[in-house]
């Protein structure tokens, strides 16, 4: 057993390091002061412009196609490589993902056939499109298999009609991953198929976005009939949730290592406030009380992280079936992001809730994830159901 990261990942994570506090820190200013002042408008947090000379930046430092493999012109780094950039990156709150992002490479990379493959995949490994998948709706959202949009055959085509809830980057995403019903009888099992969707295809319009706490924006997607080829279908007819379910794992990890780089950014902040910081003519730092609220945080990161890596290390070395460990990872670093943002903003007390600090915008933006993909109970339920179905797995 060795815990030590591997060299090249140690490497890249030293790289994106420099890189968060160059670029991405003195961004934060700008970002919390862009979030407060849209208000109910959907402005980016970052102009259009400062993310392309980022992404270009990032580029210029080989922080670009980590996890795509070679043959699509990656740099194939593995899962294990892209949890430790993530984390790094999340170390500020500027959000910032060099791209490719990975859940949707993950589905396309496995899933995209034939001429798909220079149309969508390679422009998404290249960061020439950005896209979005559209799943959740008014009455599917954690229990996903309830979804009543629906694709059916007209005259050789497809043609979709429904509407779609809560969808991240819609209004900006150059195609869509649309899971809708192709055969209410057989449900989830055989009955949701995946489409390539553009975003300018007739019948799609975006009319609603949703303001919501900290930096979340979604939107709501209406497919009026939308019609398709047969080259959009996405993987089997059919056949698109087991695929779908591995892609929000792998946005499991993904949300579990962002939570990490937040969760250690407020530690590093809690440690120097308590050596600086004196009341009553001491530092906070000879405070029982607050050296608990460091000790307890590192703990609960430490133990975190060696899941979240370990999640990693499996999918590196073939997992394909990771369900109940990507909802493991993504239940202990949601919560754990909200205890240490929270200890955080005590120590710092006012200060904390002021917008002078990153603090109050990681503790708004980090209560999200404990129920966009899939809530904690959801997450709680799929595991005790495995583990009193399948007995506890080896060791
Ligand atoms: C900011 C944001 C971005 C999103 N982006 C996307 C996106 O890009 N694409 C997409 O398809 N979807 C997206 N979603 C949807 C998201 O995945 C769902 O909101 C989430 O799965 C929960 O579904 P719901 O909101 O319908 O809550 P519900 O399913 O109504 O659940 C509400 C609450 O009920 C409880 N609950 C539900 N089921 C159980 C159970 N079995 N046992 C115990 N308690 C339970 C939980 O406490 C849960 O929080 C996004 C959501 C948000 C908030």
């Amino acid at each position: 057993m060795n815990f030590e990261l591997p060299d090249t990942t140690r490497m890249i994570r030293d790289t994106v390091r420099e890189f968060t506090k160059r670029e991405l820190m003195p961004l934060e200013s700008m970002v919390i002061r862009r979030e407060a002042e849209r208000g109910m408008r959907d402005d980016p947090l970052l102009p259009p412009e400062v993310e392309h000379e980022l992404t270009e930046k990032a580029r210029a430092i080989g922080l670009w196609g980590i996890d795509v493999p070679e043959e699509f012109g990656g740099q194939a780094f593995g899962m294990l490589a892209k949890c430790v950039v993530t984390e790094q990156l999340k170390h500020s709150i500027v959000h910032f993902v060099p791209p490719p992002d990975s859940p949707n490479l993950y589905l396309l990379k496995e899933q995209c056939k034939g001429a798909q493959i220079d149309k969508y995949l390679m422009p998404y490994v290249r960061g020439e499109k950005k896209s979005c998948i559209a799943l959740s709706e008014e009455g599917a959202g954690s229990d996903a298999a309830g979804i009543r949009t629906k694709a059916e055959r007209v005259n050789g085509k497809w043609v979709i009609n429904g509407a779609k809830m809560w969808i991240s980057n819609a209004r900006r995403s150059h195609f869509m991953i649309v899971v809708a019903v192709t055969d209410a009888s057989k449900g989830s099992r055989g009955g949701m198929t995946a489409f390539l969707v553009d975003r300018e295809t007739p019948g799609v319009s975006i009319p609603t976005s949703y303001p919501m706490i900290g930096e979340y924006h979604p939107y709501q997607v209406f497919f009026d009939n939308v019609e398709l080829d047969d080259g959009q279908v996405l993987g089997e007819v059919g056949n698109a949730f087991v695929p779908i379910t591995n892609r929000l794992g792998v946005r499991r990890l993904d949300i579990a290592s962002r939570c990490l780089g937040l969760a250690e950014r407020c530690l590093e902040m809690m440690i120097e406030q308590a050596n600086t910081r004196k009341t009553f003519g001491s530092l906070l730092a000879d405070r029982q009380a607050i050296q608990w609220m460091i000790a307890d945080s590192w703990q609960e990161l430490e133990m975190v992280r060696l899941q979240v890596y370990q999640l990693a290390w499996k999918i590196d070395n073939g997992a394909k079936d990771f369900r109940r460990d990507g909802s493991m990872v993504k239940v202990q670093a949601t919560e754990l992001i909200g205890r240490v943002a929270d200890r955080a903003i005590q120590l710092f007390g006012g200060m904390g809730l002021s917008k002078e600090l990153p603090l109050e915008y990681i503790a708004r933006s980090a209560r999200v994830l404990r129920i966009v993909e899939g809530p904690s109970e959801v997450h709680r339920w799929v595991i005790a159901r495995d583990l009193l179905k399948n007995g506890l797995p080896e060791r």
